[in-house]
This record gives structure tokens, sequence and C-alpha cells, in this order.
């Protein structure tokens, strides 16, 4: 299939989608039973989503955005130490429970980036993260599972999903990805225009995947690689770009050196991963999710 767009040329303008990379998982865990949307809550409804896993697992914010509350019950009394972003068109996501915060009040923060750690603060019978989204209004929660899912973000912690249309930093890792795979020389500036995902189609066509364009469950474990120290090419400068959207700082040079290993170790172990210093699929799908 060619491929359309001419170097110095806009690329086309893509149909809007809310699967646009803006969006990510900000925690690792598992739902505890009677913590989902609505469940009955103490006479009343508990207005968000429960996530678990042991205290000191890092909370990324699930968009870009500016910290516009943080402290003891900022929202409601009973979640503890919480945070509110407020992100763009209306929205807003909450974290509650927190045993630590990573983050300052009016900061502003990627997509991505740790902002707290998991925690018991407030009313828990174990460590979890109370995750609220509002849409709208803050003061108006809605169920965070379709709310992420719509967005391309498995609450769960499957595979994300990115259409074309979509930016970011996880575009540019797909685009490093891409470039490793078919030597497409794409030009990785995190837009997910025409002619990359004219390039994944081709990629998808190739493997016998619905050449559809978009990044999903389907397509990125056979788009990954997994690596280990001593690897070096177009897919690390991938891996390190997304361990770069989860706060690690690294310089994005191709070389999966012991910094690298170090920056993988670090998260792996963070987030509660097998800590092997492998860039293996399940620690993919948690970094790209
Ligand atoms: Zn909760």
């Amino acid at each position: 299939m060619a491929l359309t767009g001419l170097p110095g040329t806009a690329q086309a303008a893509p149909a809007t989608t809310a699967m646009n990379g803006a969006w990510c998982n900000p925690a690792q865990g598992s739902f505890p039973s009677g913590g989902g949307f609505h469940a009955p809550r103490g006479g009343g409804l508990h207005l968000g989503q429960d996530i678990s896993n042991p205290s000191g697992t890092p909370l990324y914010a699930a968009a870009a955005g500016t910290v516009i509350r943080r402290g003891v019950a900022v929202i409601g009394g009973r979640t503890g130490n919480g945070i509110v972003i407020q992100h763009a068109g209306g929205m807003f996501t909450y974290y509650g429970h927190l045993d630590a915060f990573r983050v300052a009040l009016n900061a502003r923060v990627a997509a991505g980036a740790r902002i707290g750690d998991m925690g018991t603060t407030g009313n828990v019978t174990g460590p979890h993260v109370h995750f609220e989204t509002h849409s709208g209004s803050l003061g108006n929660p809605v169920d965070p599972v379709p709310f992420m899912a719509a967005r391309g973000v498995d609450l769960r912690g499957g595979w994300s999903r990115v259409n074309p249309g979509a930016s970011g930093q996880r575009v540019r890792a797909i685009q490093h990805l891409l470039n490793q795979r078919r030597g497409a020389g794409l030009l990785v500036d995190g837009v997910y225009g025409s002619v990359s995902s004219g390039a994944m189609r081709a990629f998808q066509s190739a493997n016998g995947l619905a050449a559809d364009g978009q990044v999903g469950p389907q397509t990125w474990p056979v788009l990954v690689y997994s690596l280990r120290r001593g690897a070096g090419g177009s897919h690390v400068r991938a891996l390190q770009t997304a361990l770069n959207k989860r706060s690690a700082g690294l310089a994005v040079d191709g070389d999966f050196g012991g910094v690298t290993e170090s920056a993988l170790r670090t998260y792996q172990s963070g987030n509660r991963l097998v800590v092997d210093g492998l860039a293996g699929p399940v620690t993919w799908r948690a970094l790209v999710g």
C-alpha cells in the first residue's frame, strides 16, 4: 500500500477520536469486590473505582492537567489524602487514600507523570486508590471504567487503544517501534497522522491483523519487542520513551545500558511486576496502558 503524504506537507486532519493518546492508566492493580462505581457505601453510593495494590504503588496522572486540590478530605470526607487534577474539556480526576504526595498544589502535570503513592489514609480495609472521573464539572462523577475505556484505557490493566489522530508520548513510542519493525523512516513527532497510520496499516496487513490503524490489544503484542540490557535501536528508543511517560527521565538514545535497566527495574518493582530487567509483553502492556 502506498503511503500518502509528502515530506514537508501537513498531515490530513484525522477524524476526531476520544482514543487520542491523551489518557493513560493511573495505577496498576486489581479491582476489589464491592469497589465499583455506585456500589452501596455507608448509606450512599460509591462514586469511584477502587484499584488495589500494596502501599507505595505509584499513581500517575490519568491525563495532562493542573493539580487544583491536594490535601486531606479535599473531596468528600472518607478518602483520606487526595489529589484533584483538572483536565481540558471540563474533565476532572480524583485520587484518594494516598500515602504520599509526589506533586505540588497548582502544579501542571503531563499524562503519566507520577503524582503520589497508593496507600491507606482515610476509610479503608486495605491499600488501594479510590479513582474518580468527573465530566462537565467537579461534582459530576461518572463511572471511571467506561469513561476511561472510551478514551482507550483499560483500568483493569489491558492494552491501550490508540486511534489515528492521536498524539503524545505513546505515539512517539509507536513511531519508534514502526521504524524498528519496518525501517519505516518515520519522523518521530508524536503525531499519529496519515503517514504514521498508513505505515501502521501496512504493518498490520503484513501481519494478518485488521488494517484499521488502531493500535490496540491485537496489534501491540505483535508490535513490541522483548528487550534486555545490551539491545540497541529504535525499539529501545520506544522503551525509553514509554518509561519517560512514567517519569523515568531517561535520555532517548536507543542504548539499553545500565541506566535504562535500572529505570526499568524501578518501574517493575513499583508497579508490582516481575523485576527481571526484561521488557516483555506484560511490562510493555503496563507501560503503554
Ligand atoms: Zn473507593
